[in-house]
């Protein structure tokens, strides 16, 4: 259902509402920046709606929002989060993102895409697995950050949703994500999330609490209010500058304690705790920064009697988190324990929003945290060279385990295997008869040969033929002990002896028809007789499989047909070229608007999408009254299309009076026996294509091609996909501009 315009109107106030709350967006550019992502967005999920009957827009507007304000990052962040559901739910693909934001926004896009599909697939079952991948998978730590953000707006809406699907994603979010945001030091964040947890997992519970918080309140204010009184006159006499609140504990935090020491809420003592945050200049050193927590601590126990076991200084010593502050618990009155927590605004900041807010505090020296320093020294250095813009993030990666990387098959299931591990590894690491059989594999659905660095959180799906077997050269590039040994066992079915017998064989052969055939010869010989290998083709000969009769033949041929200039290879690749011949005309539909006519010279194909008939298509009017045909979803043309709306006109294919358009397809696949024959032989077959180019490479077994090629319209051309497919060895075939 469209949006009306009372819709349109509530969104736009959104948006801006977004932009205000952004204090990291700063210039004109910033601003556009992020209005193109929304635009994109906006169009994108126009016809979309939450489960909740909203136009879907308003998610992703919440989502940005969470990034900008309650975590605080910047132009990038902000951008990817409008457009983090664009790919998974819209017909937008990361390409088409990388065209119009550049690869930064594509890439985290594609990550939150990719962590997506992994959770649909399994990880109600896996949620360790799930948590590992998140934790290794996102090379941009704002992939985990947006992600976050994403979940926090679906607890926050999750009303909506069913009831059994509420609980699933509530315990997720408290076994998965709420631990995650603590990982990353996002205190306020991981709150939320395990309290909106509860509220589904348990609302009986959550409720009680609740409720009994409410009862509470106006004892425990009063309480407060009587503790700080003399905290504040102490510290304004001693001219401290700072903001003293009281702080309730969490109802999942209260939950967890009652639960834990199995008491009832009465007995939780400590249901609050009392902060501290001392003003500061942005620049103030770590050392001044803790030695002003000390001085706070040494003023309040002039007021309060503290209790010497309970000090947690992670001033001296902060959480592996990036956690700084000094907790002291004092005797307050009517005999109860308070806690008080002292933190520079720094440190309250950076407990809030996490490690990004580092970005604000440019003091030079070395931070004392171990497990931040070397993050830190990394924003540090970037950050002087771009003057506290936020692009460091693009090379901070998260790197937090080191000696065991995470895989992921097919299916979302883990498999841990060492750093430094290629595919032949992991292949052998699934089985013995996998590894002995794999040709290659397909990393995060991209083709890859078995010598390939694997890396944590990539998907890899090994590609086997009962045809291969283990070759010497994996040596090279196997690292597991357990591969190694296989292969070398393999191997030892050795056919070495047999090899050179042949080989000896067919060079004596060669000598005695006196010709002069090279290894490409060979080749040639060998895939008429369908053998894969040199090696193979040896061994056959030389253990006795093959009959030295049989190949004679063979070769006399051979030799005749290479000083034959049409010999059986030149031929069909003469075949493949030359222009088309005439065909037809064709009717391919009619209708009552625009009609792309070739003889009239007003319509013009794009260049960036190339259409042909067939193809669904709209068109674009010039100032000059050309028309300029589009695919239906070229992106380029959705560009146009939010801001000139009223220039597209619909338009229909008529004729195309022999005409023929070029388009090129790219093919991957395994380097098969006879593949390339295989292909260039079908497009010399088919009567209505024509190619003009072809391109093939091999690297490893991967066979990568590109051709250009003349067709008449779109069913010429699916027809000449379809059938390509069905060649052995093709895996895909797409169509490219
Ligand atoms: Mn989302």
């Amino acid at each position: 259902m469209a949006l009306t315009a009372e819709e349109q109107t509530y969104i736009e106030g959104l948006y801006d509402d977004l932009i205000k709350s952004a204090k990291r967006l700063k210039t004109e550019e910033d601003i556009a920046f992020v209005r193109k992502a929304f635009e994109l967005a906006n169009e994108a999920h126009s016809k979309m709606r939450r489960k909740s009957g909203e136009p879907y827009i308003i998610h992703p507007i919440a989502v940005a929002k969470i990034v900008a304000s309650e975590i605080g990052l910047g132009r990038k962040a902000i951008a990817s989060a409008l457009l983090h559901d664009v790919v998974e739910d819209t017909d937008y693909t990361v390409a088409d993102i990388e065209r119009m934001f550049g690869p930064k926004i594509a890439s985290i896009v594609e990550g939150l895409t990719k962590i997506s599909t992994i959770l649909d697939q399994d990880a109600s079952k896996q949620i360790e697995n799930f948590r590992k991948m998140l934790m290794t998978m996102s090379e941009d730590i704002r992939v985990i950050m947006i992600k976050l953000a994403d979940r926090l707006h679906n607890m926050r809406t999750l009303d909506s949703m069913p009831e059994y699907k509420q609980v699933k994603i509530a315990s997720e979010t408290s076994n998965v994500y709420a631990p995650l945001a603590e990982r990353l030091g996002l205190y306020a964040i991981k709150t939320e999330l395990e309290d909106l947890s509860l509220k589904f997992t348990n609302p009986i519970a959550y409720n009680e609490i609740t409720k009994k918080i409410n009862e509470t309140q106006i004892n425990r204010d009063k309480y407060i209010d009587d503790f700080i009184l003399p905290l504040r006159k102490i510290m304004d006499d001693n001219g401290i500058e700072c903001t003293i609140k009281g702080r309730l504990k969490s109802v999942y935090s209260i939950w967890r304690k009652m639960q834990k020491q199995n008491i009832p809420f009465e007995e939780v003592y400590d249901l609050f705790a009392i902060r501290i945050i001392f003003d500061h200049p942005d620049d103030i050193t770590d050392d001044k920064a803790r030695e002003e927590c000390y001085r706070i601590m040494s003023l309040i126990t002039n007021v309060y009697e503290y209790h010497p076991g309970r000090i947690r200084d992670w001033v001296k010593k902060p959480k592996p988190n990036g956690y700084e502050a000094l907790h002291i618990t004092v005797m307050g009155p009517q005999g109860r324990w308070v806690e008080i927590q002292i933190r520079s605004r720094k440190m309250d900041d950076i407990a809030e929003k996490g490690i990004a807010s580092h970005w604000k505090y440019k003091t030079g020296e070395k931070s004392n945290n171990p497990g931040l320093n070397s993050m830190i020294e990394n924003m540090k250095e970037t950050l002087s060279n771009t003057d506290g813009s936020f692009d460091f993030l693009d090379d901070f990666k998260l790197d937090i385990f080191t000696k065991e990387i995470h895989i992921f098959t097919p299916k979302g299931e883990i498999i841990d295997i060492p750093k430094g591990s290629t595919v032949i590894d992991f292949a052998y690491n699934i089985h013995t008869d996998v590894g002995n059989h794999a040709i290659a594999a397909k990393v995060n659905h991209k083709m890859a040969p078995l010598s390939q660095t694997l890396y944590s959180g990539d998907q890899v799906e090994i590609l086997t033929s009962r045809k291969q077997n283990p070759k010497i050269e994996w040596l090279n590039f196997a690292m597991s002990a357990h591969a190694k040994s296989q292969i070398k066992k393999a191997l030892k079915a050795d056919k070495s002896a047999d090899i050179d017998k042949g080989r000896r064989m067919y060079e004596k052969k060669q000598k005695e028809l006196n010709l002069n055939l090279d290894s490409k010869d060979i080749r040639h010989l060998r895939e008429k007789l369908d053998i894969s290998t040199d090696d193979e083709f040896f061994y056959q000969l030389g253990s006795g499989q093959l009959k030295e009769n049989d190949i004679t033949e063979l070769m006399t041929m051979l030799e005749k047909e290479k000083n034959n200039k049409e010999g059986f290879l030149t031929k069909f690749w003469k075949l493949g070229f030359g222009k088309s011949s005439s065909p037809k005309n064709e009717k391919i539909s009619h209708k009552n608007t625009f009609v792309i006519n070739d003889a009239e010279k007003r319509f013009s194909l794009a260049t960036c999408c190339n259409p042909i008939p067939g193809d669904e298509v709209v068109g674009y009017i010039t100032p000059t009254n050309t028309v300029i045909v589009h695919k239906k979803d070229c992106p380029e043309l959705k560009g146009l299309a939010t801001t000139h709306g009223e220039k597209i006109v619909t338009i229909e294919w008529e004729s195309y009076k022999g005409q023929s358009y070029e388009v090129q397809i790219n093919i991957e696949g395994i380097d098969h026996l006879g593949l390339v024959y295989n292909i260039t032989k079908l497009i010399s077959q088919e009567a209505n294509v024509n190619s003009n180019m072809l391109h093939f490479e091999t690297n490893g077994e991967i066979f990568t091609g590109k051709i250009r090629l003349f067709v008449q319209n779109k069913y010429n051309l699916d027809n000449l996909i379809h059938q390509m497919l069905e060649i052995e060895g093709v895996i895909k075939v797409s169509r490219g501009e």
